[in-house]
């Protein structure tokens, strides 16, 4: 089946005693055990599983073509469990341009656990390679990535880390499976933060992690979710898979407007560069084309003008909302390196937009007048 197919029935399996095609919200913490106790029941304690939380992992597993998914509170409580699941004394390889929270979890936390971390530029997978370590567990993908949209083979990284027993994990946060599907293109894991296009309004908070297959990795990320418990409640369960429905066609109205902001910012004299991917220059187009269904929604640009003044342009707008995260049906910008704090990478011209559904002719006119 198509994934808009798929999408538009997520979660949906009319229940036999009532006939609500609409799954229910199971609020209660705990489950009536069977005659032979806890190891035969299905559901015992939420935190270990919930009906509605088994109905949102089994959708997501589906949408990125893998066999099993855990959903998390946060898209950073996955990234966490992930790194827990690396173990001690493990080595991580993760882009040099990467969300800012990942590497602040990175560098001011998991290093303390005996985390190792290498930034490397996964541009250049042939030189890949030379950041082996013998206790290389894992290359981190994040493509495009946030907010510098840099592109990666995931391909290419994929088949090398193969070779060299090493897991390779994406965060698909930005493309969602509408756009990517890494497990496809031969990686293990793939990780998303739920709260921005999956979830698509702006209210809800979540992570997941997908495997492409059973094991051992993933059941230790299993465990860590059940026992550390920084999983969602099932009201979040519920309306995550209800948001799901509508991805397909939420994913593609962003787009078909990001791409027309896109065009307009690189033609504006007060605009030095924008970073969205053109998928036909001749660069990328050898494997970004093809691993890519489309550039996606989110746009970065480069101001002429002092991060002060970038700074003022974005409270300017009417319409497009100086706001953090993404994904939401609702535009939102905002002057990236501010909200990185003083650690960020990022040039402090810069402006990070999520183009929303709203008519692309009132978001421009609203760019517009900002600028102005
Ligand atoms: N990955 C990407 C690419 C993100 O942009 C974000 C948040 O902005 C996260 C992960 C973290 O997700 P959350 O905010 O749900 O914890």
């Amino acid at each position: 089946m198509h994934i808009s197919t798929i999408l538009a029935h997520a979660g949906l399996t009319p229940d036999p005693t009532t006939g609500a095609i609409t799954p229910p919200i199971e609020l209660s913490t705990i489950f009536k055990y069977p005659e032979n106790g806890y190891p035969e029941a299905k559901f015992g304690y939420t935190r270990h599983n919930n009906p509605g939380r088994l109905r949102l992992e089994e959708a997501l597993a589906n949408l990125e073509g893998g066999q099993d998914a855990a959903a998390f509170g946060s898209g950073i409580a996955a990234m966490q469990a992930l790194i827990q699941a690396l173990g001690k004394d493990a080595h991580l390889l993760v882009p040099d341009d990467l969300y800012h929270g990942f590497r602040t979890l990175l560098l001011d936390y998991s290093t303390h656990w005996g985390l190792e971390v290498s930034f490397v530029d996964m541009r250049q997978p042939d030189q890949l390679v030379q950041d082996f370590r013998q206790n290389t567990r894992m290359i981190w993908i994040e493509t495009p990535s946030n907010p510098m949209l840099n592109l990666t083979d995931i391909r290419a990284i994929t088949t090398l880390a193969q070779s060299h027993d090493i897991l390779t994990c994406v965060d698909n946060t930005w493309m969602t499976p509408v756009l990517q599907k890494p497990l496809v293109l031969g990686a293990d894991l793939v990780m998303h933060s739920t709260t921005k296009y999956m979830g698509g309004h702006s209210d809800i908070l979540g992570g997941a992690i997908i495997t492409k297959e059973a094991s051992p990795f993933f059941a230790r990320i299993r465990q860590i979710q059940q026992v550390s418990g920084g999983v969602p409640s099932p009201f979040d369960c519920w309306l995550l898979l209800r948001s799901l429905r509508t991805l397909y066609v939420r994913m593609h109205h962003q787009m078909k407007n990001a791409q027309i902001i896109a065009d307009w910012l690189s033609r504006q004299s007060e605009v030095s560069k924008v970073y969205y991917p053109d998928l036909s220059k001749e660069s990328t187009s050898t494997f970004a084309s093809q691993q890519m269904m489309g550039p996606g929604a989110m746009i970065s640009f480069l101001l002429n003008r002092s991060a002060k003044e970038v700074l003022s342009v974005v409270s300017k707008s009417k319409i497009i909302l100086p706001a953090t995260s993404l994904g939401g049906v609702e535009s939102t910008w905002e002057h990236r390196y501010s909200s990185e704090g003083p650690t960020s990478k990022t040039p402090d011209q810069l402006i990070r937009l999520s183009v929303g559904i709203e008519d692309v002719h009132d978001l421009i006119k609203d760019i517009e007048r900002a600028l102005s």
